[in-house]
């Protein structure tokens, strides 16, 4: 990844406009290509995004297109095409959807971006993760999912509201599936560097990991589709740490050979990202408790991949 770095994100939606919009605002790219099928929609996002950089002060260039051979040679591509949930939805209930346009989408990145870093953030993510890989046959180290850096910072931005701390002093980390049954871990949770249960009692902990849990649920219920901008900033973060080569450590959906005693799922996991991709899986030492409910997800999304595994 040496040159001129082109990012690649599918899809320009919400999701998919917003990541390409921090993208710009933090000159990760030289050029950010952002493809939707609606005829029209994404060149008319690009060049509103365009206009904004003499206000702004970016020079990223951003190009709207229809056309999947416009990603070519892109180092990074971040997929966020599909379909968003929508009140009383699950993520699993968007398989159906959302699996044919994965299966698409993949193909055309083996073919046009063959080297590219893969982010996946389309639902249900554990899931989608794992057809990007059956399709592109890319490396562990090239297929990521994106939902952990989303729900860890959740929990951090709950932590902030309720202890009165300013984010930039807490640090918090959830791993698992991106679904219900994610794991937020306390014990590795730090507000002003002490433990997050010195600071905030237990009750109100516990409300917090179930708030966490269901975050996007509520979000979802208060608008009527998915978030979008912390996902984004989740997605651009990641994109970061593999272009600046920085090793942030991050809780990223890979695939697993055994860590954490888990085989060959694509479960959320604390990775170090460098500029060729997943470059480390850091495993903690986690209780008996802790990795019976690391275990409890990486089932579920056993089944989630065994019934998208059945669709034609
Ligand atoms: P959206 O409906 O606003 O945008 C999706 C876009 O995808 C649409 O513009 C649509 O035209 C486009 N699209 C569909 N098929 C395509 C294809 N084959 N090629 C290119 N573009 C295509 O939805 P959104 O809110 O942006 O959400 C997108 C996805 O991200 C959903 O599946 C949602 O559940 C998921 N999501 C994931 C996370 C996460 O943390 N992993 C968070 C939020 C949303």
């Amino acid at each position: 990844m040496l040159g001129k770095i082109k990012i690649s994100v599918i899809g320009g939606g919400h999701v998919g406009e917003s990541t390409t919009f921090i993208l710009a605002i933090k000159e990760l790219a030289d050029e950010v290509v952002m493809v939707d099928i609606v005829e029209n929609l994404p060149q008319g996002k690009a060049l509103d995004m365009m206009q904004a950089g003499p206000i702004l002060g970016y020079d990223t260039k951003i190009i709207g297109t229809n056309d999947m051979a416009d990603i070519k040679d892109s180092d990074i591509v971040i997929m966020t095409a599909g379909f968003p949930r929508k009140p009383g939805m699950s993520r699993e209930d968007l398989i159906g959807q959302n699996t044919p346009i994965m299966k698409d989408v993949a193909a055309k990145i083996k073919k046009y971006a063959p080297e590219s870093i893969v982010i996946v953030v389309s639902n249900p993510l554990d899931a989608m993760t794992y057809m990007c890989k059956k399709i592109t046959g890319f490396p562990d180290n090239r297929i990521i999912g994106q939902a952990g850096v989303l729900d860890s910072t959740r929990f951090m931005a709950f932590l902030g509201m309720e202890s009165g701390v300013s984010i930039k002093n807490i640090q918090g980390i959830t791993l698992g599936s991106h679904g219900d049954d994610m794991v937020p871990l306390p014990r590795f949770s730090l507000i002003g560097g002490r433990p997050t249960g010195e600071v905030v009692e237990k009750g109100k902990l516990d409300g917090i990991i179930e708030r966490t849990k269901k975050g996007g649920g509520e979000i979802v219920k208060l608008m009527g589709t998915s978030a979008y901008w912390a996902p984004a900033a989740g997605t651009v973060m990641m994109a970061e740490s593999i272009v600046r080569d920085k090793k942030m450590i991050l809780p990223c959906h890979v695939i697993l050979h055994g860590e954490y005693g888990i085989e060959g799922l694509f479960v959320g996991v604390p990775v170090k990202l460098g500029r060729s991709g997943v470059e480390e899986i850091v495993e903690f030492d986690l209780t008996e408790e802790e990795k019976a409910a690391l275990k409890k997800s990486a089932d579920h999304v056993k089944e989630v991949c065994e019934i998208v595994d059945k669709l034609k």
